[in-house]
């Protein structure tokens, strides 16, 4: 028995070592073994012996030597981008898109299929059409399928608990593709997927204390405190916290949710309403030729000079402001990113946050809170999918 369990601690020693020496390469290429031995703290044979291993495993290479004032110039070793590939898919736009990654998070194929209506197992069809379709591209050891999807996931599980848009209740995502392609899946929501893209991808690296907040057509946060992402059921749902008492009905069956005010569909919607008071209008003009008033257009009309729009969106930066004045509070989260439609709005809207946050926090007045906007862009879920398979199947961050 005794024997069985020293096994195992040593089995458990050597994949913790090879996880240290793999990331000191990913975060520090090219390096040598003595830098890897001195940042890990491992002794110089257990370091040349997991890079032996890796490059072995095709994960790592030597990429030629650096010269130094005495002795033979150490070889210096790099990572393999293209050694193992991954599929990363994002469903929790009305487009569904599709990938395959490498290490770096480089896009090597993508696909994308409208999804706007998709429903059910419909959706779900969609998803194994893309998952087929995107198969034959990988032409390396695939680590498995990463996905960001909407609504309320529990990622432990890979179950997808609520995800109103896609009729998906209660859906064991994870199981269902793991039964049909035999593969690592992991699931999380488009609000923790573009959480870990930023902090694995973007320019957080490594910030153990980040919240980001996607606001589109719903309003979301994904959370991660020192170092751990918040995985409990339902963190993050910020967009169904009541801002206005007896406000307007939410999708939810609520009223007044932070939704009702600040989400790219309330915001289109006054918008909308304000349109035939101002004939004359930059959007006015475009509406009249082209019909449609989206959120795209919103911005580009706010950009074009259109000041009767910034009322509404200095509306909804007070309102986003408020709520996370309270998670300032709660976390004391020093960094606040921004994602979505409605970044495009720009200094407009992150003033009006900002000075709520500054108003109705005491945290935020001792700290200043950094907000401002994501800085990776439209792949950003699919980076987050990819950077959980890293995380979880390599031992990366
Ligand atoms: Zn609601």
């Amino acid at each position: 028995m005794l024997a069985t369990s020293e096994k195992a601690n040593q089995a458990l020693t050597k994949r913790h070592n090879a996880r240290l020496v793999l990331k000191s390469i990913y975060d520090r290429e090219p390096i040598s073994r003595a830098d890897i031995a001195r940042i890990t703290n491992l002794t110089a044979t257990t370091v040349s012996h997991v890079i032996g291993e890796l490059l072995l495993a095709g994960v790592a290479e030597e990429v030629g030597s650096i010269s130094t004032d005495r002795g033979k110039p150490p070889m210096l070793v790099g990572l393999c981008k293209n050694a193992r590939h991954v599929i990363a898919l994002n469903l929790a736009q009305n487009i569904f898109r599709g990938g395959v990654l490498n290490l770096r998070g480089e896009v090597l194929h993508q696909q994308s299929v409208p999804a706007e209506g998709l429903q059910g197992d419909q959706a779900l069809a969609t998803v194994h059409a893309m998952v087929d379709a995107l198969l034959p591209k990988v032409n390396q050891p695939l680590l498995g399928i990463g996905v960001g999807a909407p609504g309320i996931i529990d990622v432990e599980h890979g179950v997808i608990n609520r995800a109103v848009n896609l009729c998906w209740y209660d859906l064991p995502l994870a199981q269902i593709l793991a039964r049909r392609y035999d593969l690592p899946i992991y699931i999380v929501n488009d609000n923790q997927a573009s959480l870990l893209a930023e902090q694995i991808f973007g320019q957080h690296k490594n910030t153990p204390d980040l919240v980001v907040i996607r606001v589109g057509r719903g309003i979301g946060a994904g959370l991660m405190v020192d170092g751990q992402l918040v995985r409990r059921f339902g963190a993050g749902e910020i967009g169904h916290i009541t801002v206005v008492e007896n406000g307007e009905r939410c999708s939810c069956g609520n009223f007044g949710c932070l939704e009702t005010i600040a989400s790219s569909r309330a915001i289109v919607q006054r918008t909308r309403q304000l349109l035939p008071h101002h004939p004359t209008s930059w959007l006015s003009r475009r509406a009249a030729l082209q019909g449609e008033v989206d959120i795209q257009s919103v911005v580009a009309a706010l950009a074009a000079g259109d000041d009767f729009l910034i009322p509404i969106v200095t509306e909804a930066g007070r309102a986003l402001g408020g709520v996370i004045a309270h998670l300032v509070s709660i976390l004391g989260t020093p960094h606040i990113l921004l994602c979505g439609s409605v970044t495009g709005f720009g200094r407009t809207l992150l003033q009006p946050i900002e000075a709520e946050v500054q108003r109705r926090s005491l945290t935020g007045q001792l700290r200043r809170p950094q907000i401002d906007f994501v800085s990776l862009e439209s792949d950003i879920i699919m980076l987050g999918a990819t950077a959980l398979l890293l995380r979880n199947e390599l031992g990366l961050f």
